[in-house]
């Protein structure tokens, strides 16, 4: 029997679930409130594609290896595709810094370290008419998913049958094997299934940052700037910052800053503020330059950025059957990481061989929470982690009285003194810790290898003046600098939090 799929969304998880799923006999209809792309290209689909359904639709976005390596190997045409449609593809040897570029040996695995960054209307919309013409695949628009079809067995778990839809003003049941909830960051499975009284694991935290994206494109005839010593993405603390590449000429400015630091938040979304801030930044100015590129609209803001893990299953049960959560739904990250994509693509594939594997409908559902347990949450912990410090660490910058302990200073200067020159220095080290971070392999691994830690540990007891051109170089004027340019009050945060006197 030909198994009937349904999926909730056609945004990363539910293109990503076609891509893995469909054209296997199956039968897959993807349901997705929001219209098709309008007619034409990248630049139509960025200009007027209506997305309320993604509201992050218009920020940066790149795509981490673990990603396009899953593009690669099950989809090749969808990569020729992407290329074709203008996506670009940083390889690992882009990103080395100029001091350690001539000590690098390419080697054969560096290919699979390559991200690819385009405007994310490009690549949802070269990935979405692929998956069109997919064998069995179908994708219907303006369907608005408004609750699940099923009940509660004997044991108490949620047994899907399908969903109840609303495709304009009529409302339906689509019946189905298996449901697959793709539908993000404001997804509802999960409320559909309180109201069976079905109870999940969950746990949720603020990301501590809020996101300010602005795009550009060159003018005719102009190329992005030459790599400068000072890199075009960096952290400075009270802000942090990126160029992401795109497509057709394209490029965008990311900053973000920490939820904490009211007084500039509220400034970056003034596009003057915005666009002087990136003038001070050496990393950035190239590239707005008067004469090389323009602004292409307003700065988009997004806020309410959470970290969110939901488990379908409690006590070593699953709490429902012939139903998956994938991309947002599943796990929310802090941007700042550039991982959800890859999350949701990494899920879909994991749960193709979940589904090869098992039949029984609660097998399946222990096996699929299992594998993302295994080989996403590992990830998803460590971001918090780093969350939980940056959080920590703003809030210390406003407090003229904080004093770091001997652990903290420590741990500054093995980040400081260790690892930074010593990736900064040494490629091999560089490409170990990229592995980690695009996912390969989990992002410790590179630091427990003996050979690895000793590089680092060598590099940490080494006199600064023989490392120091492995330092990186300063990023950008530092806060009160900062502030003092923008004509903004560097204390008023600190007064707020009555952390000093007003
Ligand atoms: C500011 C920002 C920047 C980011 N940058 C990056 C990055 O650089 N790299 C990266 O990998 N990740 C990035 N992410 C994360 C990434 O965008 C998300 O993880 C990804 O979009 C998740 O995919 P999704 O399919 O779960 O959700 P979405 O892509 O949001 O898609 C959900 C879809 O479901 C539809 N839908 C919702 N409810 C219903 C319903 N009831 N019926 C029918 N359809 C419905 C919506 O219309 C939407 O199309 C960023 C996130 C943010 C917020």
């Amino acid at each position: 029997m030909t198994e009937r799929v349904l999926v909730i969304g056609a945004g990363m998880a539910g293109l990503f679930t076609a891509l893995a799923l469909g054209g296997e006999g199956r039968r897959l209809d993807i349901l997705e409130r929001d219209p098709p792309a309008p007619a034409g290209g990248a630049d139509e689909a960025f200009a007027d594609w209506n997305r309320r359904g993604v509201g992050h639709l218009r920020h940066s976005h790149a795509f981490l290896a673990r990603l396009r390596n899953l593009v690669l190997d099950h989809h090749p045409a969808l990569l020729d595709e992407l290329r074709a449609a203008g996506c670009q593809e940083m390889k690992f040897a882009d990103g080395l810094p100029a001091a350690s570029k001539d000590r690098y040996r390419p080697e054969p695995g560096d290919e699979i370290l390559t991200v690819i960054t385009s405007r994310r209307t490009t690549l949802e919309l070269v990935m979405r008419r692929y998956v069109e013409r997919m064998p069995g695949v179908t994708l219907h628009s303006n369907v608005n998913v408004t609750g699940l079809l099923g009940g509660l067995d004997a044991e108490g778990r949620f047994v899907c049958e399908g969903l109840r839809v609303k495709d304009g003003e009529t409302e339906r049941e689509e019946r189905a094997d298996i449901v697959i909830d793709a539908a993000g960051r404001t997804s509802q499975g999960f409320d559909w299934l309180a109201e069976h009284g079905v109870t999940w694991d969950e746990e949720s935290e603020d990301a501590g940052i809020l996101y300010y994206t602005r795009h550009w494109r060159l003018l005719p005839g102009q190329t992005p700037p030459e790599r400068g010593p000072v890199p075009g993405a960096g952290d400075m603390g009270f802000i942090k910052y990126g160029v992401f590449p795109a497509d057709n000429g394209c490029f965008s400015i990311t900053l973000s800053a920490p939820e904490i630091e009211e007084t500039l938040r509220v400034a970056i979304m003034r596009p003057e503020t915005f666009d002087h801030i990136c003038r001070l930044l050496p990393g950035v100015a190239p590239w707005i330059a008067a004469d090389r590129a323009e602004p292409v609209g307003k700065v988009h803001g997004m806020g309410d950025l959470k970290s969110r893990w939901r488990s379908t299953v409690r006590n070593g049960r699953p709490i429902a059957l012939n139903l998956f959560f994938a991309g947002d739904g599943l796990a929310r990250t802090n941007p700042l990481y550039g991982r959800g994509c890859s999350f949701a693509a990494i899920a879909a594939y994991l749960l193709k061989d979940v589904l090869a594997r098992e039949t029984d409908p609660a097998a399946r559902a222990l096996a699929y929470q299992g594998a993302v347990d295994r080989d996403i949450r590992p990830y998803f912990r460590d971001m918090r982690t780093q969350d939980r410090q940056a959080i920590r660490r703003a809030r210390n910058t406003l407090d003229p009285a904080y004093r770091p302990r001997f652990k903290a200073r420590l741990m500054k200067s093995f980040a400081e003194d260790a690892l930074t020159p010593a990736i900064r220095s040494d490629p091999a080290l560089l490409r170990a810790f990229m592995r980690g971070f695009h996912m390969l392999e989990p992002s410790s691994a590179w630091l427990k290898r003996p050979a690895t830690l000793g590089s680092v540990l060598a590099t940490w007891v080494k006199p600064r003046a023989l490392k120091q051109k492995y330092y990186p170089p300063k990023l950008g004027p530092d806060r009160a600098e900062m502030f003092a340019a923008l004509e903004l009050s560097a204390t008023a945060d600190a007064e707020r939090l009555g952390l000093i006197a007003a």
